[in-house]
């Protein structure tokens, strides 16, 4: 799988699925989310109510959903939760396991091509270069059918400290 490393708004993104840095609930928040959310458009929070008719309790932290992109330019978002550190989730697995799993529903819808954004690296607290070395340790020994992942930074800082990890 081939890696970008880019700065920009992910929501622009022209690839088969742009991840999302959810949270449990799926109804949405601040920061990537609720860019998101403002460029779907609201057929997502429909779907994400329906979503969270199979998990009721709130999509757990480290997992990953797909639904349609609707408005947005990229044909799926799925939905992952990364570890809140400011709430005590440190363990480096858990944000792991958000790449990887975000990788796994892409194989489940057929995306060759995805997006990620800084998962939480911001409201969630973790330090950007923590984020970076997990992150891209998890895509570049990830071996499946996707082709492509394009990492999205908000700011030339963090694409700074993202290309040093590199
Ligand atoms: P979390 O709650 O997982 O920490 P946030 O959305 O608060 O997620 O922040 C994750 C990262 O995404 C931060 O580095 C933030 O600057 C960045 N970010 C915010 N909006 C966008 C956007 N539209 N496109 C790409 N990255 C974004």
């Amino acid at each position: 799988m081939k890696i970008e490393l880019t700065s920009g708004d992910i929501t622009n993104e022209r690839v088969d699925a742009v991840v999302n840095a959810a949270n449990s609930s799926l109804m949405g928040g601040g920061g990537v989310d609720g860019a998101i959310h403002r460029a779907a458009g609201p057929d997502l929070s429909t779907a994400c109510r329906g979503l969270r008719e199979l998990w009721v309790d709130g999509l757990p932290v480290g997992r990953a959903v797909a639904t349609p992109g609707f408005e947005m330019p990229a044909q799926w978002i799925i939905h992952t939760v990364g570890p809140n550190r400011n709430a005590g989730e440190t363990d480096p697995a858990l944000l792991r396991s958000c790449f990887t799993e975000s990788l796994r529903a892409a194989e489940i819808i057929g995306a060759k091509s995805i997006a990620f954004p800084a998962l939480s690296a911001g409201v969630y607290g973790w330090d950007m270069a923590e984020v970076a070395t997990i992150g891209l340790a998890a895509l570049s020994s990830y071996t499946g059918p996707v082709t492509l992942a394009r990492v999205v930074l908000f700011s030339d800082d963090a694409l700074d400290v993202w290309k040093n990890a590199l």
